[in-house]
């Protein structure tokens, strides 16, 4: 099995033969680790690696990385410099927690968890980014803002206090056809550029995974999360 520094490599030059392939300039497209169901070691694997924005979708489970994490192991010493981006359904009751530990959150879609997450973003602490979920998949995703809200929910967002409006993001009904993956996305990409228009800090869109990382580069997609590629099959 290959190791995980040698499976980053892989995503990354992927990613720069993507980004050249469809005249994307190198380096506008960040990787984020999906580390979800993979313990504190492999998270460490993958830093050694290089590696320092990683997505989580639980909050229990994340908090607890964090914590294993902030420890030195053996010879290993306490790692600081990680940036969390909370990437799953978040309900009310966790906001407080993910407000508190993580400083991204891709999940946003609707005012009430977003209104919370700025009130209860520590004052210490940078505003947190948001993006906001968009449902490009109709039925087949019961996560995300319609996209005829989508503007709407931007424009509430923008104006909160303990909060960055970052971009939109989306995860699709799987397809295996690159030009089917493409069409889905091509819309929200319409869309966010657009938004881009009114909303000076919307700098990100959170598109593709490891089995549609093309699409996602193809379309103007600038933050890819990986989580097979890296870390190999989830149990
Ligand atoms: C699990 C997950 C990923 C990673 O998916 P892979 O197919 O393992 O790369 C990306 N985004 C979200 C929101 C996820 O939940």
């Amino acid at each position: 099995m290959p190791s995980i520094a040698e499976n980053i490599r892989q995503v990354r030059d992927r990613i720069v033969t993507l980004e050249a392939r469809h005249g994307r300039p190198t380096g506008s497209v960040q990787l984020l680790a999906v580390s979800k169901t993979h313990g504190a070691e492999r998270v460490r694997e993958a830093h050694a690696a290089g590696l320092r924005a990683f997505g989580e979708n639980y909050v229990q489970e994340a908090l607890d990385k964090m914590a294993a994490l902030a420890e030195p192991v053996d010879d290993a010493a306490a790692l600081t410099d990680i940036t969390w981006h909370f990437i799953g359904p978040l309900q009310s009751n966790k906001t407080k927690e993910v407000a508190a530990h993580f400083a991204w959150v891709h999940s946003i879609d609707r005012l009430k968890i977003a209104r919370r997450l700025g009130e209860q973003r520590p004052d210490k602490l940078p505003p947190l980014n948001v993006c906001v979920q968009v449902n490009i998949s109709g039925e087949a995703s019961k996560s995300g803002v319609a996209p005829e809200e989508t503007e709407a929910l931007c424009e509430a967002i923008a104006g909160l206090p303990g909060l960055v409006l970052r971009g939109l993001m989306a995860i699709p009904a799987p397809s295996e056809d690159l030009a089917a993956q493409r069409d889905v996305y091509r819309p929200l990409a319409e869309q966010f550029r657009s938004l881009q228009q009114r909303h000076a800090t919307m700098d990100t869109l959170s598109i593709g995974m490891s089995g549609d990382l093309e699409a996602a580069i193809a379309e103007g997609g600038t933050m890819v999360r990986v989580g097979t590629g890296i870390f190999g099959r989830r149990e």
